[in-house]
């Protein structure tokens, strides 16, 4: 497996040079150091599909996308340096058939698989687990020579379902969005607190229940402190396909007295209240200040007309969807009104997934504010919003889901999975799995099911 690193001079390094100015590297201005590594990259076949594993020291944003002509995937990992020189056997029956890699405006790491045929992508997040770090998973498949396929397919932090076709049930995928993020701190409490991080500590532990979830999936918006524009947020929620789209925030206002969480979904006309009202703009007006792009632009009618029709559908899903959140909620601690409010946010509009807004507690009012830094409290929060999200999904799952045909104690063996990765995913040991599924070894094959014992909830 030939394995390229930026520092040699020989004429591999001038051909990787020469490879990454074909892939259009533009001119950026070196930033901060990395803060992430990326410890090894290690890759399995099973059939088609070729699965390659990205052990990471943390979290780190990405982006996967495909080139033709030579067929190449790259992934681009942004806060990353590598820490070790990246090999992966020689495996004939691999799709990859090179690794190259090179740092990228002195912070980001740019790694180039060099491919044997094209091939579709499908990558995913799993968070560290049974002493297992953050990994980035990324499953090759070859693609039918009869397919038709755009030239280029840019993708962010995406997951990319091209055999869904093959695949009898999925996963149901929860976008989760951290508000906020780098220049834009959000509310600021009394205490220092900021909003930004502690809606990331929220969102992660929300993540960390969808993904022990059988048959949810979840996909972190922001994964670290940087900000997003909301339209991106929106563009990589639709891009996971996501199923349905949360957005974590704490609130503020000028009396520090009020408490209490809320749960707002998109105003199809008007604010539900005055304070809703102001609540929107200002979680709007950060996007704007900071350099977003605004979120109407000029669609023609037509356009307007459908994605109207299209969003009345996903309020009804939404409204369901935030209701449930709102009776967890109440579970947890005070929730400033019982029911569902609704506002013009920026960051709720998407035409086909359903999206929810969630203020968790007034980080303006001193006890709220201490709470929202504790473990205890963003623990419970995150168990109400799977509470939450189950009871929605019990009567709102779409057809083809692993949960909508009832079968949640089951998992279907995706391509390139193997026991240790779903082990991981349930939170049981390998042997457990084995045991449970009277398995004599660890080979399984695609399209197999797998009982996964109920842990009670
Ligand atoms: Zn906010």
């Amino acid at each position: 497996m030939s394995v390229a690193k930026t520092h040699q001079t020989d004429q591999r390094r001038r051909l990787l040079l020469k490879g990454l100015a074909g892939l259009g590297l533009g001119v950026a201005p070196i930033s901060a150091w990395a803060n992430s590594g990326l410890q090894r990259v290690r890759m399995s076949v099973d059939g088609q599909t070729t699965r390659l594993v990205f052990d990471m020291e943390g979290p780190a944003d990405y982006k996967v996308f495909a080139l033709e002509s030579p067929d190449r995937v790259v992934v681009d990992l942004s806060g990353t340096r590598a820490l070790a020189s990246l090999e992966v056997p020689s495996n004939p029956r691999s799709l990859v058939e090179g690794v190259r890699y090179a740092e990228r405006n002195g912070n980001d790491l740019r790694v180039v698989l060099d491919l044997r045929a094209a091939a579709d992508q499908h990558s995913f997040v799993l968070l560290p687990a049974q002493g297992s770090p953050h990994r980035l998973v990324l499953d090759l498949t070859e693609r039918p020579r009869s397919v038709m396929v755009a030239r280029m397919v840019p993708e962010t932090n995406s997951v990319v379902r091209p055999d869904q076709m093959r695949e009898p049930l999925r996963d149901l995928i929860v976008a989760i969005d951290p508000g906020h993020g780098g220049h834009d701190p959000g509310a600021i409490g009394a205490g220092g607190t900021r909003e930004k991080d502690v809606v990331l500590q929220i969102a992660r532990r929300v993540a960390e229940r969808v993904e022990r979830e059988p048959g949810m999936r979840p996909v972190l918006i922001r994964t670290g402190d940087y900000f997003l524009p909301l339209r991106e947020r929106i563009s990589r929620a639709r891009a996971a396909q996501a199923d349905v789209f949360l957005s974590i925030h704490a609130d503020a206002i000028q009396d520090r007295r009020v408490q209490g969480s809320s749960v707002y979904i998109l105003s199809d006309r008007g604010a539900s209240s005055e304070a809703a009202r102001f609540l929107a703009q200002r979680e709007n007006s950060a996007d704007l200040r900071l350099g977003g792009v605004p979120i109407e632009s000029k669609d023609d009618s037509l356009t307007s007309v459908l994605l109207d029709l299209a969003q009345s559908g996903s309020l009804e899903a939404s409204h369901s969807l935030a209701n449930r959140l709102i009776s967890e909620m109440h579970r947890v601690g005070k929730v400033r009104k019982p029911e569902v409010e609704r506002a013009n946010f920026a960051v709720l509009r998407s035409p086909d997934v359903p999206s929810v807004l969630i203020e968790a507690a007034f980080i303006s009012n001193p006890s709220e504010e201490r709470k929202l830094r504790t473990e205890s409290f963003q623990n419970s929060l995150a168990d109400a919003i799977l509470t939450g999200l189950r009871a929605y999904f019990a009567t709102h799952a779409p057809p083809g889901t692993i949960i909508a045909e009832g079968r949640r104690d089951r998992h279907i063996i995706r391509p390139g999975e193997t026991l240790s990765v779903i082990a991981d995913r349930y939170r049981m040991s390998v042997a457990e799995l084995r045991a449970v599924n009277d398995l004599p070894s660890d080979r399984i094959f695609a399209g197999q099911v797998l009982q996964i014992p109920s842990r009670g909830s």
